[in-house]
């Protein structure tokens, strides 16, 4: 295949560009929100927000997992690293996510163990490098992890391992959504979907937005371009007034997802209610490990009992941020005590962290790249 060049490149985007202008109606404010925490960088790295006309607003959505993981999975993580018969297994970001009593870089430092790993297959080898201790997992993630998660989960019961246990936060894009817009004071007109998600689930799970709330929605791949592309389509929706879940990721995203991964998840778990950091419980928001796959999970085998938590950092408004109703630098915490190197807040710990991405983009150049 020809590769497309960057002048080529331009071309489209400039084309892209004057359509948003012909479809935007100069006298009205739309916001659009993109969901996912890989849009949030791009967006700002490809200098997307300069280039729209004034009245479009892109607002950052619950799509980052390391944001929406909540401080009571922290603490049940905080709790069990202070076990000495269990090692931690889990990706370098989530130790820097504040619990009620500190981090886990904290309890590392004393003296916990915790392994740092960069693919959740890598406790296969932690369970035979330490037959005598509990290997946790921390699983958190979108659609995107879950699928991975489950490879592994079935990958550990095919070797017979009975040292190695998951202690499970996963998170679902549709149910998030809804909540978003059931409350009445949203300030959201279009969403751009998340493309790595949208991989595995298709298009169906969102049909509901056009259905229930004559909402326009668009799956977008995280190129400019293709971000472009997709507020053009979010726009075409609106004047046209026909609403439906658009694509302009088709060359990755099939419209009925990946149903091999569909088919594993369903085989390993079961939806269930889930806490969201900033915004409380939301039914049927996440999953469960099911039926005998139950055995793998932490919080059923190794019971934690009483242990310390609470709703959060204060004055963090993550769930504000989290829920689209203010930019980061709203928040009083924002640059002065909360910064990537000292977050306060979990939105602030990951690169793709609506904080992070507009204190990286935005702060450090004196707000140069912040929406005006
Ligand atoms: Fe929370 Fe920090 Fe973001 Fe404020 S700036 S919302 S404290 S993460």
């Amino acid at each position: 295949m020809n590769k497309i060049t960057l002048t080529e490149k331009s071309k489209v985007a400039a084309s892209l560009l004057e359509r948003i202008h012909e479809l935007h109606n100069p006298e009205e404010t739309v916001r659009f929100m993109e969901v996912c925490g890989t849009h949030t960088v791009a967006i700002f790295r490809e200098g997307i927000r300069q280039m729209l006309p004034k009245g479009i607003e892109l607002i950052s959505g619950p799509g980052c997992p390391v944001c929406v993981t909540d401080q009571q999975y922290m603490d049940q993580a905080l709790a069990y690293a202070a076990r000495e018969d269990v090692v931690i297994a889990t990706f370098g970001d989530m130790l820097k996510i504040p619990g009620t009593t500190g981090n886990l870089w904290q309890s590392k430092e004393n003296g916990a163990h915790i392994e740092i790993i960069y693919s959740p297959m890598e406790v296969l080898g932690l369970s035979e490098q330490y037959p005598d201790k509990k290997i946790i997992f921390l699983g958190i993630g979108f659609e995107t992890t879950i699928a991975v998660i489950a490879a592994t989960i079935q990958a550990v019961h095919a070797k017979g391992l009975k040292n190695v246990f998951f202690l499970i936060s996963h998170k679902l894009v549709p149910p998030a959504l809804r909540a978003l817009l059931s409350n009445p004071d949203h300030q959201i007109d279009g969403f751009l979907l998340p493309g790595h998600v949208s991989v595995i689930i298709g298009e169906q799970p969102y049909q509901f937005l056009a259905d229930e709330y004559h909402m326009p929605s668009c799956i977008a791949g995280f190129d400019g371009v293709e971000i472009l592309a997709a507020i053009v389509n979010l726009l075409e929706q609106r004047k046209e007034k026909k609403f439906y879940v658009g694509n302009t990721y088709r060359s990755v995203v099939a419209k009925t997802g990946n149903s091999v991964a569909q088919q594993l998840m369903d085989t390993l778990y079961e939806p269930s209610d889930d806490g969201w950091r900033g915004i409380g419980v939301l039914p049927a928001s996440g999953l469960k490990l099911r039926g005998e796959w139950s055995a793998y999970d932490a919080l059923v085998q190794l019971p934690l009992g009483t242990f310390t938590t609470s709703d959060g950092p204060k004055g963090c408004q993550c769930g504000s941020v989290i829920q689209g109703m203010i930019h980061p630098d709203a928040c009083p915490l924002f640059g002065k005590l909360c910064t990537p190197e000292h977050p306060v807040g979990a939105c602030m710990v990951s690169v793709e962290g609506s904080c992070s991405a507009w204190y990286k983009y935005g702060f450090s150049s004196g707000g140069m790249t912040w929406e005006e």
